[in-house]
């Protein structure tokens, strides 16, 4: 049976790098990206081909940035051909008063979480269409849904993924393609490091289950819904342990 090919934004680390692991372990071809730190991308590149030997292609490329992405794209189709999975995960946020934000600020959070989700689906979309099949999920954050003081650039960006999300998978449903997003509570990764161990302890305590997920918590419930589930699409799937 031929290898389905996934690409995953924002794989250095957290839970794009999860992410990876579990697709790669399940056999899948891998496009993993990231914009900065690329020393630990080619690391988790080497550790995928060695511990499962996958063919697997890093690129630096900056998701905001459509020429980086058609530079991304060309080279993943060079290498697998169609893609099969769309795992949109790069994400940033900038936290403060709206007040305060800059409108580069502003820019950059729209850009990175939000319109690189339209760039990344534009570039898969097509062949998915031709193929009669494909998955795509979009990483967003109970913020999209519910809004958080001082992250308004944020909770903007990720609802404007949830119903990018919702109206995507009407367009594509005829087509056999799901499209769905995850919005992840609160998730133990480097996102979350600026928290003293007071403010962790806090936060955990108003989750209903005591403590974040962990980021391979967060990537098993991505790959299952990347991969399983056929009639699942346009959903928004609350994943925050009962925070909210
Ligand atoms: P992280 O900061 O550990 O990882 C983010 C990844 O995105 C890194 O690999 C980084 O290099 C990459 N990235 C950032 N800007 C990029 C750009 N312009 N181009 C390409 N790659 C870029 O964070 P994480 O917690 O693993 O977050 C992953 C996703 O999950 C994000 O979309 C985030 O908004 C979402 N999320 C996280 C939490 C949480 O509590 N950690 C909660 C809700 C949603």
């Amino acid at each position: 049976m031929d290898k389905k090919t996934v690409l995953i934004t924002g794989a250095s680390r957290g839970i794009g790098a999860e992410t990876a692991r579990l697709f790669a372990g399940k056999g899948y071809n891998l496009i993993i990206n990231c914009n900065k730190t690329f020393d630990s991308l080619t690391a988790l590149q080497k550790e995928l081909q060695e511990e499962y030997e996958a063919d697997c292609l890093a690129i630096r490329a900056d998701v905001s940035n459509p020429a980086e992405l058609n530079y991304m794209f060309e080279a993943a189709g060079r290498r697998f051909g169609d893609i099969d999975v769309l795992i949109n995960n790069a994400g940033i946020s900038i936290t403060g008063l709206m007040t305060d934000m800059t409108d580069d600020e502003w820019a950059r959070v729209i850009n990175t979480n939000l319109s690189s989700v339209f760039y990344c689906c534009k570039q898969v979309v097509p062949s998915m269409v031709r193929n009669k099949a494909g998955s795509i999920v979009n990483v967003s954050s109970v913020w999209g849904l519910y809004g958080a003081s001082c992250e308004v650039a944020y909770s903007a960006s990720k609802g404007g993924i949830n119903a990018f999300t919702k109206a995507l998978a009407k367009e594509l449903g005829p087509s056999n393609i799901k499209v769905n997003a995850i919005a992840f509570g609160v998730i133990d990764t480097d996102m979350n490091k600026g928290y003293t161990e007071e403010e962790r302890k806090d936060l955990a305590e108003e989750v209903a289950m005591g403590r974040f997920a962990t980021a391979k918590e967060a990537a098993e419930i991505i790959y299952d819904t990347a991969a399983n589930h056929p009639y699942l699409t346009g959903q928004v799937i609350q994943f925050d342990g009962g925070w909210i």
